[in-house]
């Protein structure tokens, strides 16, 4: 007889199987016991018949503890009531590894004693569905790169050098050396573009933020594209056609997950019409100043209730274009058409999720790249390498950096962004 996992279900209708899985919660009432289960795929319900199974397996499915693991011998029947569509009709059951005093209860419990219980509150239903939700952005997003043509590259996490100054960064020793955990990969990705063409990475960041938001993670993952011979309106396509294809695999793949998590799917749909939107930073800062925002004026950076009065002005994601030059990174283009802003979008996501992508054109020029960096008062030494991309036949590239945890708090409708890594980095939080 084999053993199966609720992934493989439909193709068991009316067999008999054996099924590993955890205990979540029970009822049993004279003649029935109900079993809440989870096998790690999926939450179902085994049902026991007294009549149907010997005394001392009813007595034991009546007498199971919450988080007890167990082995199942029991037959799959479609159960159109459940969410999956199939339950588990028990003939008999093997405990594993017992378990008492499961701390967390199907009662209400408080945030920070979730947190301080990371490790176990990872196996409830609404934390199972969010990180589905983040894995099939994650998948989505190498399926889009590969058909479109980009090869992923890995830079660095330790980096001697940091491309937005050094106030954020994590310090650490390299042997006799400074070194810093990256909180951007783009300028290697910079260097690997005008290898490759077109190339992206994905992986952990890092920053010393000590903003207490709910946006903000201090470990983060984030995808980075980069792109040769694209310029910045080129770059702003692909980034509305890339998120609108991660909804759209979201919305057809995570149907359940977003059922648990009460997403409504209608508003998602939204968001994969292309093109999104665009505001000018300029035309932004006149829309705020019209509608009571006095506290901002040009050359200020937005703040998250600015953002989020600019999104709501929308239906979809909305790109704020052109920021000043002076608010901005050293390796932005300037904008020929305004050179006091740059050539650089974020894209800020609807309903308050605030910036999820940062993007720009980057410097072509060698003297001008040089002036900056002397500018933004960044070592010249450190920035060598980079500045030789500028030297062996420079060309029009532009890059962007989507913030993974970002998107998925969006697409999963949460509040806060700590429930979208299994085992989050705050500030003040290291454990578990
Ligand atoms: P913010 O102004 O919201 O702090 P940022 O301007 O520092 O963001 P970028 O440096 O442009 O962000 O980073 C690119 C993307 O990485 C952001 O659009 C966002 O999705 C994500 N991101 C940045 N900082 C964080 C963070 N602390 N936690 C989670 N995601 C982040």
């Amino acid at each position: 007889m084999e053993t199966i996992t609720m992934r493989q279900a439909k193709d068991f209708v009316g067999q008999e199987v054996y099924m590993n899985a955890w205990v979540t919660n029970k009822r049993s009432s004279g003649k029935i016991a109900f079993l809440q289960l989870r096998d790690g795929v999926a939450f179902f319900q085994g049902v026991v018949l007294k009549n149907d199974v010997s005394e001392e397996v009813f007595d034991l499915a009546k007498s199971l503890n919450q988080e007890t693991s167990i082995k199942i011998r029991g037959i799959i029947q479609e159960d159109s009531r459940s969410n999956l569509g199939y339950e588990l009709l028990v003939k008999d059951i093997q405990v594993i590894g017992e378990s008492h005093d499961y701390p967390i209860t199907p009662k209400e419990h408080g945030t920070d004693f979730l947190m301080d219980h990371r490790h176990l509150w990872l196996r409830s239903s609404k934390q199972h569905a969010i990180m589905q939700v983040r894995n099939e952005i994650i998948r989505a997003t190498y399926e889009y790169m590969n058909q479109e043509g980009f090869i992923k590259v890995d830079p660095p996490i330790l980096t001697g050098s940091a491309p937005e100054g050094t106030t954020e960064l994590f310090h650490t020793k390299y042997f006799d050396e400074d070194a810093f955990l990256s909180q951007s990969g783009q300028l290697y990705m910079e260097a690997a573009a005008m290898a490759f063409g077109k190339v992206f990475s994905f992986g952990p960041t890092f920053r010393a933020e000590k903003s207490k938001t709910r946006r903000h993670l201090i470990e983060f993952w984030m995808m980075e594209p980069e792109m040769a011979f694209v310029e910045h309106e080129e770059s702003l396509q692909i980034q509305e056609q890339y998120v609108a294809y991660i909804v759209r695999n979201v919305i057809d793949h995570c149907q359940l997950a977003l059922k648990t998590l009460g997403r409504d799917t209608e508003q998602l749909e939204k968001y994969t019409k292309t093109p999104y939107p665009r505001i000018s930073y300029t035309e932004a800062i006149e829309l705020l100043n019209k509608n009571g925002f006095d506290d901002i004026k040009w050359g200020d950076d937005f703040g998250s209730p600015h953002e989020t009065f600019i999104a709501s002005q929308y239906e979809q994601p909305i790109f704020i274009t052109n920021y000043p030059k002076d608010i901005k990174p050293f390796y932005m283009k300037l904008n020929p058409e305004d050179p006091s802003t740059v050539l650089c979008a974020d894209m800020i996501a609807p309903e308050g999720y605030g910036e999820i992508i940062g993007g720009s054109e980057r410097i072509v020029d060698y003297d001008l790249l040089a002036e900056n960096i002397k500018k933004f008062g960044l070592s010249e030494d450190a920035y060598g390498w980079y500045m030789d991309l500028r030297k062996y036949g420079s060309v029009p590239h532009s890059g962007f950096g989507i913030g993974l945890e970002r998107a998925v708090a969006w697409l999963t409708g949460i509040e806060h962004i700590r429930e979208t890594s299994a085992f989050p980095r705050l500030l003040n939080r290291i454990y578990p």
